[in-house]
């Protein structure tokens, strides 16, 4: 869930935000922890301000500066919070897709999702087709299978050119080399 949370930027209505808002980064909280005035943090955002030191909460209730944070003593995992999180109803991050569920089940879908948008494997050596969606995949190979196939002989034929031209500079590197060292020996004569 954590990863997915900071990949995407889920759509979250506000009152639901505030809720579970990290008090530094102001986003959704990844891997949220409870510091001793009640507010709440990211974990990695915690551990960043802090830096090793003890410091006072950044929020603005007046607990938040009566006791300082030790990332040891008063720092806590909330896993109701936790829970909060991971019920919130969002929809999948993907354009053309409707999909909606709670956090904590959304990467199930999203790993099966069909409107997730791939890259034509052609793509490396030519074709332009780079936001098919799943279930298209197979009609763009069908209707592109000419296409592709030209693109691999094109492929094939400049690799070929390029092997060529790479044998002929390392013959032309050997015949200077060759040179030079004749140079060299023909000072060293002298
Ligand atoms: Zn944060
Ligand atoms: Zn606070
Ligand atoms: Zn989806
Ligand atoms: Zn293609």
């Amino acid at each position: 869930m954590w990863n997915i949370l900071k990949e995407n930027d889920f759509q979250i209505d506000a009152a639901c935000k505030l809720k579970v808002m990290c008090t530094s980064c102001k986003k959704v909280m990844i891997k949220p922890c409870q510091v001793p005035c009640g507010c709440r943090y990211c974990c990695d955002c915690l551990t960043n301000y802090l830096d090793g030191e003890e410091k006072f909460c950044l929020g603005d209730t007046d607990y938040c500066k009566s006791e300082l944070i030790n990332i040891d003593k008063n720092v806590f995992v909330d896993q109701a919070i936790n829970r909060e999180i991971s019920g919130i109803v969002v929809k999948c991050p993907l354009e053309s897709c409707e999909f909606k569920s709670e956090l904590g089940k959304m990467a199930n879908h999203m790993r099966t999702c069909d409107r997730q948008a791939l890259t034509c494997p052609y793509c490396s050596i030519g074709c332009e087709k780079n936001n098919i969606v799943v279930d298209k995949m197979e009609l763009h190979f069908k209707q592109e299978n000419y296409c592709h196939a030209k693109l691999l002989m094109d492929f094939v034929d400049n690799w070929r050119n390029e092997m060529k031209l790479f044998k002929t500079s390392v013959l032309d590197l050997r015949e200077e080399n060759k040179c030079i060292k004749e140079q060299m020996e023909s000072q060293q004569v002298k």
